[in-house]
């Protein structure tokens, strides 16, 4: 059963979200604050989260922000201002879809649906196959899970310092030029610059090195690029 965690404070909207996806078989909290909400949506486990926009304490834009920095499950914003949903959708700040209220029940429940089933196909959890990993000197890659761990200790790696380690370690002793990994992990029409694979780079060092200045995964080509050692 999939549990969903619903970050509202308008007690109405939120117990008939609730009431309506129970009827699917979901299991559904609610939090009616934002720091709350927040607190819930890092700690428990939960498959989707459906946040408003306007919260106490804090507005859903950084709720959005600061869980997908460190989860990858679908995240629905709802929102009774349709200039908010445009804002967030500028913004990029990871969600994955928006709902104008007033919404139908119904409407909700088809697109959470809709998402839960297509984030099982991409980890992997619908089929009962076998996690596939990556395993190179003491640190360890799911791939399926999307979880690393270092020595058996496990690090906390955003989505794109995950995707970009991944991308490394599978093609390990190749060389790639910044351009080649921005272009790979962030695709094309993506704005920023190679600087970003610097920063994520060194973000990831932190995580999984025992030594940064002496690094033993990620290894620096001057001049050219980085690779990952074998
Ligand atoms: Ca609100």
């Amino acid at each position: 059963m999939s549990k969903i965690l619903i970050v509202e404070d308008e007690q109405a909207i939120a117990e008939l979200e609730k009431d309506y996806l129970e009827l699917y078989d979901f299991e559904v909290d609610i939090e009616n604050d934002g720091q709350k909400g927040l607190d819930r949506a890092m700690l428990g486990n939960y498959d989707l989260i459906i946040i408003d926009l306007m919260l106490p304490s804090m507005d859903g834009f950084e709720i959005c922000k600061r869980v997908r920095e460190v989860k990858d499950i679908p995240i629905l914003v709802v929102s009774a201002k349709k200039e908010d949903i445009d804002k967030i959708r500028g913004l990029e700040l990871g969600a994955d879809d928006y709902i104008t209220k007033p919404f139908s029940p119904s409407e909700l429940v088809a697109r959470v649906k809709a998402h839960l089933s297509r984030y099982e196909r991409l980890v992997g959890n619908g089929g009962g196959q076998k996690n596939e990993f990556i395993e190179i000197r003491g640190i360890k890659i799911d791939k399926t899970a999307r979880r690393v761990f270092v020595n058996e200790e496990e690090k906390i790696l955003t989505t794109k310092e995950f995707d970009l380690l991944t991308f490394l370690a599978s093609n390990p002793n190749h060389v790639y030029t910044k351009e080649e990994l921005f272009q790979e992990i962030w695709n094309m029409d993506s704005v920023g610059d190679i600087a970003t694979v610097t920063v994520h780079i060194k973000k990831i060092r932190e995580k999984i090195e025992l030594n940064t200045a002496k690094p033993q995964y990620i290894e620096t080509i001057w001049g050219v690029g980085y690779r990952f050692k074998v």
